[in-house]
């Protein structure tokens, strides 16, 4: 392949411009705050699962507690109807009545013992309710964080996308000095070998710093301006300048 030894040089621009570009790619796939925010989106799901789990408790003592509060209205309920009995004075023999308040007794004792439940659960749930209470909180806290997080991460790569647009604008002039067949050798290598084209800087590729031997060295003496070289050891395209020391 032959180019004009400018637009060979051009290449050299290109690659330039390129490495820009490989490393605004690289800032953008691992900056800090992406971490950060996939860190925390864990953090996050694994509260939200623990927000429902006490939830579900609180829920569920909150329907053990109407429960509970019911059986002590209905216990009530039938000690005041026997105490309306008793103080009716209807109930006259002696053994009915030792009966009847032998269960009112009764009753008092299993009204109290079932408050004793509602109390405690009454307890549970406001330990319950508190968790939920402790986790919503912490959750909110890392959302916030989170957004902060995502801000900072929206900020960077908007400046990133404005360098990235600047620097493909100025390569897009660069390449239109490039003949097509060129930018095409040099558009195959670059997806081969990251870099496509490397300078030829006094008897070393800049590409794969490897140093030309002294038969290599002539053979590319010899070979006219327009002549593309190829690297023998990384393929690049080697770009002669005032450096190569030809
Ligand atoms: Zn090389």
């Amino acid at each position: 392949m032959k180019a004009a030894p400018a637009a060979q040089k051009r290449l050299l621009d290109l690659a330039e411009l390129d490495s820009a570009l490989d490393r605004l790619a690289h800032r953008r796939r691992t900056l800090p705050e992406l971490a950060q925010i996939d860190e925390l989106s864990a953090r996050i799901a694994r509260i939200a699962t623990q927000v429902i789990a006490a939830e579900t408790e609180s829920g569920d003592l909150a329907r053990e507690q109407t429960k509970a509060e019911a059986d002590v209205d209905s216990v009530r309920s039938r000690a005041t109807r026997d105490q309306k009995r008793l103080d009716s004075g209807q109930v006259s023999s002696p053994k009915d009545l030792a009966s009847l308040q032998s269960e009112i007794a009764s009753l008092s004792r299993r009204q109290s013992d079932l408050e004793e439940v509602v109390l405690e659960i009454m307890e549970r749930r406001e330990t319950a309710d508190a968790q939920v209470s402790r986790l919503v909180a912490e959750r909110d806290e890392l959302a916030g964080t989170r957004g902060t997080a995502e801000d900072r991460r929206n900020a960077v790569f908007a400046e990133i996308d404005k360098e990235k647009g600047e620097v493909q604008a100025r390569r897009e002039e660069v390449a239109a000095d490039i003949p097509a067949d060129l930018l095409a050798l040099y558009g195959k290598l670059r997806e081969q070998f990251g870099v496509g084209a490397a300078m030829l800087q006094g008897a070393r590729c800049q590409g794969c710093r490897t140093s030309l031997s002294i038969a290599e060295i002539n053979r590319i003496r010899a070979a006219s301006q327009e002549e593309v070289i190829r690297c023998e050891e990384c393929r690049r395209i080697l770009v002669r300048t005032a450096e190569s020391g030809l």
